[in-house]
C-alpha cells in the first residue's frame, strides 16, 4: 500500500528481555543484548523518531493529526527484572518513556508460563512496579494468567481484562488503558473482544508483530507491534513503509 503524505507512522517496539540470561539459563531470540538495545535508542534519536509517552499516544489514536510524522512507543512484555535493571536506566538517559505490559498473576514470580520454551527469569514485584511508575514507566495490562485468549470464553476474557486493570490501578496507581494480548493472541471473535475491551474501559490493545502502525487507519484494538529480538534490524524495519 502506498504511503500517503499525510500518513503518520508509529512503531510500537515490543521487547521482552534486555541483557544476558541468568547463570544456568540460555540465550534465546527474546534476549536483546544491552549493547544492541543501546544501538536501537541511538538510532531512534539520530533518525528523528519521536518517543511517545502513553497518554500522547492514546491522544493520537483519537486525533491522529496530533501525532508526529514518525513516532515510536517503546514497550516491554511480561515485566522482567532485566528490563528494570538494564533497559530503564538507559531509557532514562535518553529521556524516553516506556510501557510495561504485566500479567498480574505472575507479578513477583517467574515466567513459568514459558516453561520448557524459555529460561526462567524473575519478574518485577509490586514494589518494583510502583518504583517504575514513579519514574515515569507506564504499567499496563498483559491479562491476569498469561493464557491465550483463543483458549478462553468471552466471560473469562472479560475477567482477565477487568481483574488485571483493577489490580494494577489499585496497587500501582495511574490508569490502565491499554493491554497487550498474551502471545499476541486476541481470541477468535474480534467483534466480541472489541466490545469487551471497550466495556471494561480500555482505549487500545496491542498484537505481537505486524510491523508499523499507520494513522489514520490503524484499529485501536488491534495495534501491530514490531517484535524486537536479538537480531532484529531496526533500521530496516523502520524504513519498510
Ligand atoms: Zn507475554
Amino acid at each position: 500500500m502506498a504511503c500517503q503524505r499525510h500518513d503518520k507512522r508509529v512503531a510500537i517496539l515490543s521487547y521482552h528481555k534486555i541483557g544476558d540470561p541468568l547463570p544456568g539459563g540460555w540465550k534465546t531470540w527474546f534476549y536483546v543484548p544491552e549493547r544492541t538495545f543501546l544501538d536501537h535508542l541511538n538510532l531512534l534519536q539520530e533518525s528523528g523518531w519521536a518517543a511517545l509517552g502513553l497518554s500522547e499516544f492514546l491522544g493520537g489514536l483519537t486525533n491522529p493529526q496530533n501525532l508526529p510524522e514518525r513516532a515510536v512507543v517503546i514497550s516491554f512484555d511480561d515485566g522482567y527484572q532485566s528490563v528494570r535493571e538494564v533497559a530503564i536506566p538507559l531509557l532514562r538517559r535518553f529521556g524516553y518513556p516506556s510501557v510495561l505490559f504485566v500479567p498480574t498473576d505472575y507479578i513477583g514470580g517467574y515466567n513459568t508460563f514459558d516453561d520448557g520454551v524459555e529460561p526462567q527469569e524473575p519478574l518485577c514485584d509490586w514494589n518494583d512496579l510502583r518504583e517504575l511508575a514513579r519514574a515515569g514507566v507506564s504499567i499496563q495490562s498483559h491479562g491476569v494468567s498469561h493464557r491465550k485468549f483463543s483458549e478462553l470464553t468471552v466471560t473469562e476474557i472479560e475477567q482477565e481484562l477487568l481483574r488485571s486493570k483493577a489490580l494494577l490501578e489499585n496497587n500501582v496507581g495511574g490508569s490502565v488503558e491499554i493491554m497487550a494480548f498474551p502471545y499476541g493472541d486476541h481470541g477468535g471473535n474480534w467483534h466480541n473482544i472489541e466490545q469487551v475491551l471497550e466495556k471494561v474501559g480500555y482505549q487500545a490493545a496491542c498484537l505481537y508483530g505486524g510491523g508499523l502502525a499507520t494513522f489514520p487507519g490503524a484499529a485501536r484494538y488491534r495495534l501491530p507491534r514490531l517484535a524486537m529480538g536479538a537480531d532484529t534490524d531496526l533500521a530496516r524495519e523502520l524504513g519498510r513503509l
